[in-house]
């Protein structure tokens, strides 16, 4: 496979490089030159099949020039040491756990298989890589858990001090080994300028071989793909082929789910769920494409007004036209939000996250209207990382998973540096061989 990016096709390059230059030079988007038919693998696929083994066989269809079988099934389980879960949560309606890695949320499975691929391709050829990143909370951690003692890799974390919650603050900065998190005096958009400027300067950049691993990275991207298949690979037994609801913010998650379909995954379509911000329903039913500022929300992981992966869909399928046969918008309320949390924890006792729940409901919302089919609703993060929230709706707190209460109980280890690219640099002279 060979990816070009989303503004000029001939620029192309191979995966390898996609991973390690993250955007194109001209600012688009990776994405596949051509995709493949991969029809055969998925006929191949039973509901009896482990995650792991499922995502190895991807791997290798996808990447036969880097990986082979064995390889593969490597590659898989180092990065997958957890798996998705698909659950049965009412009549048609599946939900898709995908909260069972190190953070506690999706994104788990793209940073890691991102960290495990530049792993390997670092120690082939013996060169290091720092990985620098600034984060407002959230995001830093599942970069941070996949990369942890990686070899021949260090990661940069900046963080705004006092401006992210103290679980965030915990998850960031108790890893330690590679992982140095740098509390920043400013804000976000200090930390966000001051990656820039070293990404800028071309001396630093080099000396390090300075490297991103935001979420428009394709090798986060792709990845996400692999539970779509094993959901399918579930309910391959029951009559029709499913439609999957994604909770969206920047429409990576989505993306992924529809390259998956365009390779030859049997799918009934996609729902877009989003909250108040609808840039997306909004041109799906009809409107113009109207990125604006974005609105804040109790799922505020998907608080964006600008979607970054709008363009990789577009350039997919061309045309609105084309884009709605295959994806329905569906915007959701913060009061419907809470309704719904608190809906099904009175009806199933069971906890949604504000995320999860966007996502519910808007199943709900399509099933209404066609009802013939099965949905499997990603569920994107535990409740446990929306305390406050899951507490508004149901009066009660849901139960923390282990691996965040062992972070609280941790050592911060944070070093508090000026908002300037001077103490970046400094830090980095200093602390990184
Ligand atoms: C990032 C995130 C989303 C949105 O995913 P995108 O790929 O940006 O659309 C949804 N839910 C949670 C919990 C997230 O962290």
């Amino acid at each position: 496979m060979q990816f070009c990016s989303t503004r000029d096709i001939r620029h192309i390059v191979s995966y390898e490089e996609a991973i390690f230059r993250g955007l194109a030079p001209d600012g688009g988007l990776y994405h596949p030159v051509k995709h493949p038919d991969l029809q055969e693998l998925f006929a191949s696929l039973n509901p009896g099949m482990d995650f792991t083994a499922i995502a190895g066989k991807l791997i290798t269809a996808l990447f036969p020039d880097y990986f082979d079988k064995d390889k593969a099934k490597e590659i898989a389980e180092k990065a997958f040491p957890f798996s998705p879960e698909l659950v049965h949560l009412d009549n048609k309606l599946y939900l898709l756990e995908l909260f069972h890695g190190p953070s506690c949320a999706f994104k788990d499975f793209g940073a890691s298989f991102l960290a495990t691929c530049m792993e390997e391709f670092l120690k082939q050829e013996h060169r290091k890589a720092v990985i620098l990143t600034a984060t407002s909370g959230d995001t830093g951690s599942a970069v941070a858990q996949a990369f942890y003692k990686k070899e021949n890799i260090d990661v940069v974390i900046l963080y705004p001090s006092g401006r992210v919650s103290p679980l965030q603050e915990k998850q960031l900065t108790t890893l330690g080994a590679n992982i140095h998190a740098l509390e920043v005096k400013g804000s976000f958009d200090d930390c966000q300028r001051m990656v820039k400027e070293a990404f800028m300067d071309t001396e630093l950049r080099s000396t390090f071989n300075l490297t991103s691993a935001n979420s428009i990275n394709l090798g986060r991207l792709i990845p996400q793909s692999f539970y779509y298949v094993y959901a399918y690979a579930q309910l391959k037994d029951t009559d029709k082929a499913p439609v999957f609801c994604v909770p969206s913010g920047n429409f990576g998650n989505l993306t992924a789910g529809v390259y998956a379909s365009i390779w030859g995954m049997p799918t009934s379509g996609f729902i877009a769920a989003t909250n108040a911000n609808d840039v997306v329903p909004q041109y799906l039913a009809g409107g113009e494409y109207k990125p604006r500022p974005s609105l804040h929300t109790l799922s505020n992981a998907m608080d964006v007004g600008n979607p970054s992966n709008f363009e990789r869909l577009k350039a997919l399928f061309g045309s609105r036209e084309k884009m709605a046969e295959h994806i329905t918008g569906c915007s959701i309320s913060d009061k419907e939000t809470l309704e719904t949390i608190s809906r099904y924890h009175k009806k199933k006792q069971t906890f949604l996250d504000p995320h999860t729940a966007v996502g519910v409901l808007a199943s709900e919302r399509y099933m209404q209207k066609n009802p013939a089919h099965n949905i499997i609703s990603l569920s994107t993060a535990h409740p446990g990382k929306f305390l406050e929230v899951v507490k508004q709706a149901t009066g009660e707190f849901p139960p923390l998973p282990d691996r965040l209460k062992e972070a609280l109980n941790k050592q911060k280890q944070a070093t508090l540096i000026d908002n300037s690219l001077d103490s970046l640099s400094d830090f980095l002279r200093k602390k990184i061989k």
